[in-house]
């Protein structure tokens, strides 16, 4: 019951400040989604991590998002695929995970283009959601983002899985803090001690006997009023 409150406090505060956004072409959480929720994944493809992540996404039988970096789907095609295949959106992440507010336009536009060549090589669809690295961005950038085609992607809920916690602190944090409409930010990143994995699989149950349902960034934005 508690919990129930505690999201729609968060959710009214979230509308009200709407307007008061910098910039509101920058998405970070879905808006009037019921109990739906899109779970993201970034720079992967790697391969001590994707291929469990995608294991356990499809015991479970959830979809999520995958905001892969250009250079390693480059050198992992196949890995790429068989996130497409499982049916799990794949989004932009930069070839070189850039900081998009640090680099000239040009260059920020050849390292979204030049993802966006490679991911449509392997898939034959080019992706439309793009995630700035690290979370940095300005109001030139974005809007750049935006005339190339994609809508740009934070998120709700950070993991900070990056920084190695237990996973036992990462599924606590996910368990307690997660909210209808919110984008959960993990990483499927090459390090054996990413503790990911192992916290999806107490998260996925906790939160399917919660009544969420799992969509991909795509999906949750569908539900915008405009
Ligand atoms: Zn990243």
């Amino acid at each position: 019951m508690a919990k129930r409150v505690i999201c729609l406090v968060l959710g009214a505060l979230f509308l009200l400040a709407l307007p008061l956004r910098a910039n509101a072409a920058v998405v970070k959480k879905g808006v009037g989604t019921e109990k739906k929720i899109a779970l993201t994944f970034d720079d992967g493809p790697s391969r001590e991590n994707t291929d469990k992540i995608l294991s356990i996404l499809e015991k479970y039988k959830v979809k999520a998002t995958f905001f892969v970096i250009g250079e390693n789907a480059e050198k992992d095609p196949e890995r790429i695929r068989k996130i497409y295949d499982a049916g799990h959106e794949i989004g932009n992440h930069t070839y070189s995970h850039a900081y998009i507010s640090k680099i000239a336009p040009a260059a920020l536009q050849e390292e979204i283009l030049k993802t966006e060549e490679i991911l449509k090589g392997i898939c034959g669809k080019r992706p439309v959601v793009f995630r700035p690295p690290g979370g940095y961005y300005d109001d030139a950038s974005i809007a750049l983002v935006e005339e190339l085609g994609y809508r740009s992607i934070l998120w709700s809920l950070d993991t900070r899985d990056w920084s190695m916690p237990h996973s036992d602190r990462v599924a606590s944090q996910v368990e307690s803090d997660t909210c209808e409409g919110d984008i959960i930010l993990f990483h499927d990143l090459e390090d054996k001690r990413l503790p990911t994995p192992k916290a999806l699989e107490r998260i996925l149950p906790y939160l399917i006997r919660n009544g969420y349902e799992f969509v991909t960034v795509s999906e949750l934005l569908e539900n915008e009023a405009d």
